[in-house]
């Protein structure tokens, strides 16, 4: 007869490093590395479960929370929190959990796709490959530029410690108040007063009900023609169908985003063949020396949630 574990059950539905499975080997595992996709094993799993390890891109839903009676901490390898419904975890008492050790990886991103916008390096790149080494028209210089950051949390001052480097006049959105002060950084009142005179619009907000769509077809009217958007928060943030009339209408004049609504895209989301885009595949906390941090620190929450010890990293 096999014997009933009396180890607390834990479920791990994301990729993890075998070192950072045997931290846990206190506790009976179940690993998912596939999250959901498979119909009733992630509910089965939940049934007992009292830690959930996930990623960005496993829906913890009301559903989801449903399904897992006893659980008691919901560690997610992210800052993000879109895929976790954190009213319904608060209504059942789960401690959620974030990793907040990635803010330099997606300001680095975020300053890459700038300058990839500005000096035209994906024209250059196309020009050698296809023979046409002198045919590259002129970028522009950062130097000088205005930055105007939605949102000022974590990513966006990382972001402007990197862009005031770089000589550029850097404003910000942002919805709290007791922001830090951050020298050569100026808070706008709202996203309308700070979009006309923008270069440069990069995107920081968490996505919430508030910041769907907050950049749409009104907002893009008010950039220069000659603005460039970033995007490395999350794909809902941006109207798509409005981006793309402003790439394509010439409202705009370029766009850098690691994030789109669905991820992958489907190959025929007109976004992709937009003029002056580039696009990349989510990469924001792709090094591995973050993704490692991420996954230590996410195997830390959990533990603490178990043993029921308060973390800084604590949400709910
Ligand atoms: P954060 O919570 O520190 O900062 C978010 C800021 O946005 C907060 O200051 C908040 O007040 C502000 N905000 C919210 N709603 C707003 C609104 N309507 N207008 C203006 N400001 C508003 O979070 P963070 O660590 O800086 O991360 C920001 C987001 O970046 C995350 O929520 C996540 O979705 C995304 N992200 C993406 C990647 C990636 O791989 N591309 C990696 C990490 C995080």
């Amino acid at each position: 007869m096999t014997a009933i574990s009396d180890r607390s059950k834990v479920v791990i539905a994301l990729p993890l490093a075998q070192s950072l499975v045997d931290q846990l080997a206190a506790y009976d595992l179940t690993v998912l590395p596939a999250g959901r996709s498979e119909e009733g094993v992630f509910e089965a799993a939940l049934a007992e479960a009292e830690g959930l390890l996930v990623s960005s891109n496993v829906i913890v839903d009301r559903e989801v929370i449903a399904w897992a009676p006893k659980l008691q901490v919901i560690s997610t390898m992210s800052v993000g929190l879109d895929h976790i419904d954190l009213e319904a975890a608060r209504e059942k008492k789960i401690v959620v959990t974030i990793t907040p050790v990635l803010s330099d990886a997606v300001a680095d991103l975020t300053m890459a796709l700038m300058i990839m916008l500005s000096r035209r390096i994906c024209e250059g790149i196309r020009a050698v490959v296809s023979g046409r080494w002198s045919e590259v028209s002129l970028g522009s210089d950062l130097a000088g530029k205005c930055l105007l950051l939605v949102g000022f949390g974590r990513i966006g001052q990382a972001v402007a410690r990197r862009a005031v480097a770089a000589k550029m006049h850097v404003q910000y959105v942002d919805t709290r108040s007791g922001l830090p002060v951050v020298d050569h950084v100026e808070r706008v009142g709202d996203l309308a007063k700070g979009l006309p005179d923008a270069d440069f619009v990069s995107l920081h907000v968490d996505l919430n009900a508030e910041t769907r769509n907050l950049m749409g077809r009104e907002e893009f009217k008010l950039m220069k023609s000659t603005g460039f958007l970033v995007n490395t928060s999350r794909g809902g943030v941006v109207d798509q169908a409005a981006l793309t009339s402003a790439l394509t209408e010439g409202t705009i004049a370029g766009a850098g985003l690691d994030v789109l609504q669905d991820e992958p895209p489907h190959p025929d989301e007109p976004l992709l063949n937009a003029p002056n885009i580039i696009i990349v595949p989510h990469i924001g906390s792709a090094t591995r020396e973050t993704r490692s941090a991420m996954a230590q620190c996410a195997v830390d929450n959990l533990l603490m949630g178990l043993r029921n010890e308060r973390g800084p990293f604590e949400v709910t």
